[in-house]
């Protein structure tokens, strides 16, 4: 096929994520992809500062993943799980335990991070039913958060960074706090957890569960709060019986600096989401993490069994690069990595505080941002990141990189300028 045809197709036929069919946005046709770098079909070299959405963070095309889905297929793909098990999700399952709180001792897999937050939102529900209180089934948020594109996931974003505000009604109706004002390395200030206890208070015999990002909040803001927030929300919990949910599917494994986000408050949440950086971004594959008192509240009540199963369900070929790539990251350099990056990211970035339409520059982990004062038009900016040789998708007024953790020296600064070159003159053609 010609790169043309594929274009073609494309144009005519495909959907891509948050886009028009009729009048979509262009896209850049890659041919293969290794360590940090995207090769598009017309030779061009990227320079990638997203990971993949969060996912990709040995880089591409590594030699260890590639063996662990060759032997694998060399096994099976895939078998139901329904009755059926096999060694890939038990070494997954143990490997995922080993590293995140001890608390948590059961594991879901499931098919994508919004599946594991209806999982999530399911065992939640699901744990007050068994135990008669069946008039808890609400949730409740804070503003800014992002949870998925699925249904009940779309009922806890934020109704308007969510992207999710046209469904408006016809989704559940949640409760919404404000979401934390501390920011991260911010002294403490209590009246921040003031609307969340009030909401408790008054709201706690409706609620089953408190859901949020730990931290970091991506794509509904690519906010950095104070740990402390989660801290006081924890005993709130406690306090109300409310079950406490946290969604690591961006900030599990290494991106804000520790292994999990949990880890800068040091208080274990009920239920756990992880996905994206999972499978080291080879493949779709997520997990839903609970506690003893969820998984039996829930297997010893009435029906006593957890309704949900999908049709990939612990998919081998998945649990098994998932596997490996959780040896591989265990193994490496990834907290002096993520370290490094996030010292050159400060400091190379934060010249771009100095650009007039640049609101602000915050650095977490391998996670830095570009806040603009404006939000930026993407069929303007998206092609200047491409000429400048780097992969950067922004949003709204959000520029901002998450590279591999591989990355050199080098390639982080080539990512660093090229933002500064392309905000300079995306500004100045304004
Ligand atoms: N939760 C968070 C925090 C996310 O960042 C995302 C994806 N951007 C999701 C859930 C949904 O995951 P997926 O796209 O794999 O369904």
């Amino acid at each position: 096929m010609t790169t043309e045809e594929l274009l073609d197709i494309d144009r005519n036929h495909i959907w891509h994520p948050y886009t028009s069919i009729s009048n979509p946005l262009c896209v850049f046709p890659v041919e293969k992809a290794e360590g940090a770098i995207i090769t598009l079909c017309d030779g061009r070299k990227l320079v990638d500062g997203m990971s993949s959405w969060w996912a990709a963070v040995h880089g591409y095309n590594h030699p260890v993943l590639n063996k662990a889905a060759q032997d694998q297929l060399s096994k099976m793909s895939h078998i139901m799980f329904g009755g059926l098990t096999h060694e890939p999700a038990a070494q997954l399952a143990e490997k995922i335990l080993s590293i995140v709180h001890p608390s948590l001792s059961k594991i879901f897999f499931c098919d994508s991070g919004s599946v594991s937050v209806e999982v999530a939102l399911k065992m939640a529900i699901q744990y007050w039913f068994s135990l008669g209180k069946k008039e808890k089934n609400k949730f409740v948020t804070i503003r800014s958060g992002y949870h998925g594109d699925t249904w009940n996931a779309m009922s806890v974003c934020d109704p308007v960074t969510g992207m999710h505000g046209i469904f408006g009604n016809a989704l559940p109706i949640q409760f919404f706090v404000s979401e934390p004002k501390t920011r991260y390395g911010d002294n403490w200030d209590d009246e921040d957890i003031s609307e969340l206890r009030e909401t408790l208070e008054k709201h706690h015999h409706e609620i089953a569960a408190l859901i949020l990002e730990p931290v970091v909040q991506g794509a509904g803001g690519m906010r950095f709060y104070s740990p402390r927030y989660l801290v006081e929300a924890r005993k709130l919990c406690d306090k109300y019986d409310v079950l406490l949910i946290f969604d690591e599917i961006a900030t599990g494994f290494g991106r804000t600096g520790t292994l999990f986000a949990w880890e800068h408050c040091g208080i274990a949440p009920d239920i756990m989401c992880i996905g994206k950086a999972l499978t080291g971004g080879y493949m779709t594959l997520a997990a839903t993490l609970a506690n003893d008192k969820v998984a039996e509240g829930i297997s010893n009540g009435y029906p006593g069994v957890f309704m949900h199963g999908p049709t990939f369900m612990g998919n081998p070929l998945a649990c098994a690069v998932a596997a490996a790539s959780i040896d591989l990251l265990l193994s490496s350099n990834w907290k002096a990595n993520v370290k490094r990056i996030e010292a050159q990211l400060q400091q190379e970035l934060s010249k771009a505080e100095a650009i007039e339409g640049v609101q602000e520059v915050r650095v977490l982990g391998a996670i830095g941002v570009v806040e603009m004062k404006e939000p930026v038009t993407m069929s303007d900016i998206q092609p200047m990141f491409v000429e400048e040789g780097i992969w950067v998708r922004p949003f709204g007024k959000l520029v901002y990189l998450m590279p591999p953790f591989i990355c050199s020296e080098a390639e982080i600064t080539k990512l660093t300028s090229g933002v500064i070159n392309v905000i300079s003159r995306y500004l100045a053609s304004k």
